[in-house]
């Protein structure tokens, strides 16, 4: 791996995510030897994929080197690699490009798609986790759109300008929404030869509601923002396959089509080598104490999506989204210096920020404590907050740049298959 020896003690994180990331930032300028470990050389800000996805920004403004981010501190390295297993009684971590050992090790390896066992699903369905899969939904949506405007089959056609996405969380709630949008503001002008009332989205979830974990008001107000914009919802309705082009439900409910996006659930992405006993099987995440140290190991912490922290106020452990990875790494920050100075670690305490989704231009819905709104107020909250966390003052200026020009022009800028959607098998590769 081309690590220099050093007398100080060794930190390595596993993951560039949004935990990895803020323990990394904090701890490049302390008495450590810091070794940053990701399989992409890049963070990805996830919350905005379905921008990239939908052709409203390109990749690079959602991503940030992670060299950029170790580059501040003198004894800090960053290696792009897959971490294949860790050996907690040799301290050590096996990786693509050789083995290392830690003092401390820090496993922030975020989540990855749940498809439930169902592997027609996913061999056949998008995801939506990384930038490569994001970019790969693009081209299929605009490869379709280009089939579609040449195919004189009725059947074909409906089934190549049919989007159905399955799990109406924040993910499939936003990406229909640009979906939507698409269809309403931006296609037409791009393809005045082709009849975009045949075009239609479909979104199917399993709960009584969209926005399931968000408050009720949320749900309804998101309910009808994207009806205006004409998707359909399913409620109380469980995908069950999808092959042939051909969607099945648990209900009457079937549909035909040429692009099936799955965002019904993710699961845990742990690192085989830990105890099987400190890992929650319904979950795949590591149990946790309130220091983030994974039960039965005093070096080996785990932080953001795959940590389960069992707490009164959070008895299945804290949701799987951005602000407890971020807070998590902080306050590792914190304990990890008072553990080099000899003091007693703090426990962890999770500040609840609240949660919002945007539909379309204009609308989104916030929850924000006893504060519960939606509309175009909710919608400039929810910009303001995502450049806010964006990493990078380039990413920043660059996605509000395209925002305004998008707001004020009713276009998308990227509506380009630079990289065109190949097969299946690439599908495969790029699983996280
Ligand atoms: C499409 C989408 C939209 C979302 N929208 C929102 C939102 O609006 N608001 C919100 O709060 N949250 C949202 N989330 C959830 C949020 O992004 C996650 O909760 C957050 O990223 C978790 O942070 P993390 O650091 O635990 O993991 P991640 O940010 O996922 O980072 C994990 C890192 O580990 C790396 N990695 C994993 N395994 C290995 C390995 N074996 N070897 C090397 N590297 C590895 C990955 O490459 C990745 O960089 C969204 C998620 C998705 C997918």
């Amino acid at each position: 791996m081309n690590i220099p020896f050093s007398n100080l003690p060794r930190l390595v994180i596993i993951g560039g995510g949004f935990a990895g990331v803020a323990l990394a930032r904090k701890m490049v300028k302390e008495d450590v030897q810091l070794i940053l470990l990701d399989r992409h050389n890049y963070h990805t800000f996830q919350p905005l994929l379905y921008q990239v996805s939908t052709s409203s920004l390109e990749p690079d403004s959602i991503a940030y080197p992670l060299r950029k981010i170790v580059k501040r501190g003198k004894n800090t390295f960053f290696r792009m690699t897959e971490v294949t297993s860790v050996d907690p009684e040799n301290k050590k971590v096996h990786t693509s490009i050789g083995s290392i050992t830690y003092d401390y090790l820090v496993i922030a390896t975020g989540a990855r798609t749940n498809f439930f066992g169902n592997t027609n699903i996913e061999n056949n369905a998008m995801r939506m986790k990384n930038l490569p899969q994001a970019l790969n939904l693009r081209s299929l949506m605009l490869e379709n759109l280009e089939q579609a405007v040449i195919t004189p089959e009725p059947e074909r056609r409906k089934e190549l300008l049919s989007f159905v996405l399955a799990g109406a969380g924040p993910t499939g709630v936003e990406l229909a929404g640009g979906i939507a949008e698409l269809k309403l503001n931006v296609l037409p002008k791009d393809y005045p030869d082709m009849d975009f009332t045949e075009m239609e989205i479909h979104l199917i979830e399993g709960a009584d509601r969209v926005l399931p974990p968000m408050s009720t008001r949320a749900s309804e107000k998101a309910t009808k923002f994207l009806k205006k914009l004409g998707v359909n919802i399913y409620t109380n309705t469980q995908v069950t396959n999808y092959e042939n082009n051909l969607v099945t439900t648990n209900t009457d409910v079937s549909l035909r089509t040429a692009t099936f996006i799955w965002s019904a659930g993710v699961t845990g992405a742990p690192v085989s080598g830990i105890d099987a006993s400190s890992l929650i099987p319904r979950a795949n995440r590591y149990k946790v104490n309130q220091f983030n140290q994974i039960e039965g190991y005093d070096t080996i912490y785990a932080l953001g999506d795959i940590a389960l922290m069992e707490t009164d106020a959070y008895p299945k452990g804290h949701p799987m989204v951005a602000q407890p990875a971020i807070q998590q790494g902080n306050h590792l920050v914190k304990n990890l210096k008072r553990h080099l100075r000899g003091q007693p670690m703090i426990p962890f305490t999770y500040f609840d920020k609240g949660s919002m989704a945007t539909i379309g231009r204009n609308k989104a819905v916030v929850d924000l404590g006893k504060f519960r709104f939606g509309g175009f107020f909710a919608w400039f909250i929810w910009m303001f907050i995502h450049l806010w966390f964006l990493v990078g003052f380039r990413n920043r200026f660059i996605t509000f740049f395209n925002w305004t020009y998008n707001y004020i022009n009713y276009d998308k800028a990227a509506r380009l298959i630079v990289r065109p959607f190949k097969n299946k098998k690439e599908n495969e590769v790029e699983r996280v």
